[in-house]
């Protein structure tokens, strides 16, 4: 059992609560930097390794700036996500735009800021070139079909929207060499939350397969290989981290066995993680509003699904522990509810917890990635402040809470509420 910490003591969370009400996440930029030199330290054999955050799991300027300190660049997959990397100072290739059933003006930005572009769909290099032209640089996307199984949260590659099969792949290639493009790289993204090394070793071996069969049957020397995101945190106690380091050496070997052996031994590992990285350094905190005991013994949070919607949305487990009686006897059961008109906003049902009294702090783990990101305006409920816990010991607000006036703001306008 691996014990569920938090970085802040009861009286400066007291203290941070008096700047900033409750319901907040905040996030611990220290933990953030040893997360991404670990995944950059497994991989240090690599002739160079790109990590390109995937910024929807945690969507902040702060956080993508902190990423680039450590050497970073972004993944983006929408307007909003390129508008963020740029505020960062993230620009040029450092930004990998995934698209998939993507629109001219997404494509346009990433053109515009030099990013590389990784397509979904043969059809779209068309659409690509005709919208926005074609970049420096160009990935496709591979879906393996049923090579890899897949798991609850992305499915099965077969029933995947993303990605071209193996046979479009050498297509595009080609469409794309026709059409000028010089400079490609290679890029799937098969699992998500996976907590396994040998699934992240076997991805590997089949990308890098391919690699040289493209190589072979093009002529075309990859500049990278990505990997995507898909390393998994370990939410619940009796779950470890992934070992990073036996993926990294368990990918060195197939790297050297598969290309190495072929002669190809520049070829860039590039990843997309977002939930290694931000997950498990960020909390969400919340206050306890009421207690309700009917058929069940309800504890009602100022936290609803619209700060957190992992467990709604896919039965995820977030641990959760009451400030100041970590050590207290679990010997309580009750289901942890939000305030949405929606039975299923729930942060934990049956969760045996200690005594809970009104006022308690609730701190919900491991909300860093997919959390705030994920929040939605449903029941008109506003989404809360962001903060970061400096590694000099500050807190800083990264973004603040929405206000009543962002809500009413869309319906202010000529002929609306002026
Ligand atoms: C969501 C996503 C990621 C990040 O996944 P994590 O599970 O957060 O590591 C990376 N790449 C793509 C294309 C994604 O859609």
């Amino acid at each position: 059992m691996q014990k569920k910490t938090f970085p802040i003591s009861k009286e400066q969370l007291s203290e941070i609560i008096r700047n900033y009400p409750t319901p907040f996440h905040i996030y611990d930029e220290k933990a953030i930097r040893e997360n991404i030199r670990a995944l950059r330290r497994a991989f240090r054999w690599a002739p160079e390794f790109r990590e390109h955050f995937a910024v929807k799991a945690t969507p902040n300027p702060r956080i993508i700036e902190i990423m680039k300190e450590e050497g970073a660049g972004t993944d983006c997959s929408s307007l909003a996500e390129l508008f963020l990397s740029e505020a960062a100072g993230v620009t040029g290739e450092k930004i990998m735009l995934t698209s998939n059933d993507t629109p001219a003006d997404e494509f346009q930005k990433a053109i515009a800021l030099g990013a590389i572009i990784n397509l979904d769909d043969i059809s779209h290099i068309d659409y690509l070139e005709k919208h926005a032209g074609m970049p420096k640089c160009l990935s496709f996307r591979y879906n393996p079909g049923n090579l890899i199984e897949g798991n609850d949260i992305i499915g099965k590659p077969t029933e995947a929207k993303y990605g071209l099969t193996r046979d479009q792949l050498f297509l595009a290639y080609k469409k794309a060499q026709e059409k000028g493009v010089k400079r490609f790289g290679l890029h799937t993204m098969v699992i998500s939350n996976e907590l396994r090394p040998e699934a992240f070793v076997y991805t590997a071996k089949l990308m890098f397969t391919l690699a040289v069969e493209i190589q072979e049957q093009l002529g075309i020397h990859l500049e990278f290989v990505n990997l995507g995101g898909g390393v998994g945190i370990p939410y619940r106690p009796e779950e470890k981290p992934v070992d990073l380091e036996a993926v990294g050496q368990g990918i060195r070997e197939a790297y050297g066995k598969i290309l190495g052996s072929h002669g190809l031994t520049g070829i860039a590992i590039a990843m997309e993680s977002g939930r290694a990285m931000t997950g498990p350094a960020g909390w969400l905190v919340s206050t306890v509003l009421h207690e309700k005991k009917t058929y069940k013994d309800y504890i009602g949070l100022d936290a609803c699904m619209a700060n957190l919607m992992r467990p709604a949305m896919y039965g995820a487990y977030h641990h959760i522990t009451v400030l100041g009686k970590e050590d207290a006897l679990c010997d309580r059961i009750y289901d942890v509810t939000g305030s949405l008109c929606e039975n299923n906003d729930k942060f934990a049902i049956d969760r045996k917890l200690p005594a809970i009294d009104i006022g308690d702090i609730l701190i919900i783990h491991d909300t860093g990635a997919h959390g705030h990101a994920m929040g939605f305006n449903y029941n008109g409920k506003l989404r809360s402040a962001e903060l970061l816990l400096r590694e000099d010991g500050n807190v800083e607000l990264i973004r603040r809470a929405e206000t009543l006036d962002d809500y009413f703001a869309t319906l202010k306008y000529p002929g609306g509420l002026m």
